[in-house]
């Protein structure tokens, strides 16, 4: 079987639809969405319906959780903050009642699908200093494990000292765990503005990263018609 694993679409539903083709051409049978649906962008409503008609697997993401009040908005900074009060302004009853009950962890067929870390979900630990890795590793079950949050594809290997690369084709060894960042469909920062997710093959055991094109002129210029800050509308053009 093979997946198609996205994460922080943000609400940039240009970049979604450019995702799902390429998901197409791709082969990818199964969706996996490892949250942030909303948050940053105009079109959050938009991008819910489309992963919900999708079928996709979802866990939680900060800013889903956010926006529904299931967390503290004290440590966003004030964009971050600001677009929440925003997208929970828009949603309808119906959205916020499906945000609210979305997963923080899910595990299926030897896969951990978690938006942040698997140390303490509900924290949205950021996995970035070697530290961070360890942890993760040392609360992680399963021999693989996808994971977003910090907008950066990355791959890292449980070797000791802990391993980390960039790499587009990827196998995944049988003889150590691995936690895949498959990076932003809706807000890269990693200096590349195309919209960044995976394919995982689980009987060829890869993992591919893809790059994908799209309208992020007019992605930019909605959020700035919808009165969301600036500076949102800004970091999807220069990809950080
Ligand atoms: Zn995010």
């Amino acid at each position: 079987m093979r997946y198609a694993v996205l994460a922080d679409i943000h609400a940039n539903l240009q970049a979604l639809e450019a995702v799902c083709a390429d998901v197409r051409r791709a082969g990818a049978e199964r969706m996996l969405c490892l949250g942030d649906i909303v948050g940053y962008g105009a079109d959050p409503r938009e991008c819910l319906q489309m992963v919900r008609d999708l079928n996709a697997t979802i866990v939680a993401g900060n800013h889903d959780w956010a926006t529904v009040g299931r967390l503290n908005v004290d440590y966003f900074n004030s964009d971050a903050r600001d677009s929440v009060h925003w997208t929970r302004s828009v949603l309808s009853t119906d959205e916020v009642a499906f945000l609210k009950n979305l997963d923080l962890i899910n595990v299926l067929d030897g896969v951990t699908l978690v938006h942040g870390s698997p140390f303490s979900p509900d924290c949205f630990e950021y996995i970035q200093t070697n530290y961070d890795v360890e942890v993760a590793f040392e609360h992680l079950a399963t021999p693989l494990c996808f994971v977003g949050h910090s907008h950066v594809p990355v791959i890292f290997e449980h070797t000791d000292p802990v391993d980390y690369f960039v790499r587009d084709e990827y196998e995944v060894p049988d003889d150590r765990q691995v936690i895949v960042n498959v990076g932003s469909v809706g807000q890269p920062r990693d200096l590349d503005p195309r919209a960044s997710y995976v394919v995982y093959d689980d009987r060829e055991r890869t993992v591919t990263t893809r790059r994908v094109e799209y309208d992020v002129s007019t992605a930019s210029s909605r959020i700035v018609e919808a009165g969301l800050p600036s500076t949102n509308s800004v970091r999807i053009v220069l990809g950080r």
